[in-house]
């Protein structure tokens, strides 16, 4: 078995940030988070073991400082938050800061804003709960299903795939050729990447292995893309998900990880499947 790695793999800058300030921030005081941090188990179950709690909404919060995740919240849920009398501290990603701002200034200067993105993601949801009027689209049978109006403001969550934003706005301007739509690109830098270095490895691999959290949008992107230019792709969310029967010993087998995946998550499963095939490889020669 040949093994490569994405050139770009893992945890993104705005989700080691925010880590790094929760564990700080507990290391002074009792800490409450508002959502999942991130969404990757193990990172979650590190923050909970080191005394840090995690809760849904801002009436379980039991602490005097709350923190707000990399996906960022809405001004509403945060004022909320505040009026409970809580300390807020914002983790939220500065690329989020950004598609936020992008969200405003469409809807300043007149703009419909239609999201591209999953309507339930909490990131989504940050950007659509301070609206009156908005739309979130994920494929073209949404964007089918749209009332035209004068002028669309076009952004995405920062997470989603690049081509397929893109596809997503032409599509909505071949649908309404009266409107004026804008398109502001709010896909980050990170995902660009991971996405990008996820394509170069899925066409010199037989078999891809994306690790990262069931709940990780950009896993589950990255896992649609290797699987178009390969057809064995495998998501794991530990080491302890590779499975024996996958008979990976002659091939050629890429790793890849969304950015919420930690580094020692990512050097276990590289270390596992190295062990698994030397341990096939030796019962074959007995
Ligand atoms: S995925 Fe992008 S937007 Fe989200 S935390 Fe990472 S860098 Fe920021």
């Amino acid at each position: 078995m040949k093994i490569i790695r994405a050139e770009h793999r893992g945890m993104c800058f705005g989700v080691k940030d925010a880590i790094a300030l929760a564990l700080k921030t507990a290391r002074q005081e009792p800490l409450t988070i508002l959502g999942d941090l991130v969404h990757n188990e193990t990172v979650l179950a590190e923050l909970q073991a080191r005394g840090v709690r995690l809760v849904q909404s801002p009436a379980e919060v039991m602490t005097q400082t709350v923190m707000v995740t990399a996906h960022g919240a809405s001004e509403r849920k945060i004022g909320e938050t505040r009026r409970l009398g809580l300390h807020v501290l914002e983790a939220t990603c500065p690329l989020v800061h950004v598609a936020h701002r992008s969200l405003t200034k469409l809807v300043g200067e007149g703009f419909h804003p239609v999201i591209i993105g999953k309507r339930d993601h909490v990131e989504v949801r940050g950007m659509t709960e301070d609206l009156e009027q908005f739309d979130v689209v994920l494929c073209e049978e949404d964007v089918a299903s749209l009332r035209e109006q004068a002028r669309f403001g076009v952004l995405a969550q920062t997470t989603q795939p690049i081509e397929k934003v893109r596809q997503l706005a032409q599509c909505l301007r071949d649908r309404f050729p009266n409107s004026e739509v804008r398109f502001v690109d709010t896909v980050c830098q990170p995902t660009k990447q991971r996405q990008g270095a996820a394509v170069e490895l899925a066409q010199k691999c037989d078999v891809v292995v994306v690790i990262g959290g069931v709940h990780s949008n950009n896993t589950h992107e990255l896992v649609r893309t290797c699987a178009r230019f390969c057809a064995r792709v495998h998501h794991v969310q530990t080491a302890d998900d590779l499975r024996g029967d996958w008979s990976l010993a002659d091939d050629v087998v890429g790793i890849t990880a969304g950015t919420s995946t930690p580094d020692s998550v990512i050097a276990e499963v590289e270390q596992r499947l190295i062990n698994t095939t030397k341990e096939q490889h030796e019962t074959c020669m007995v």
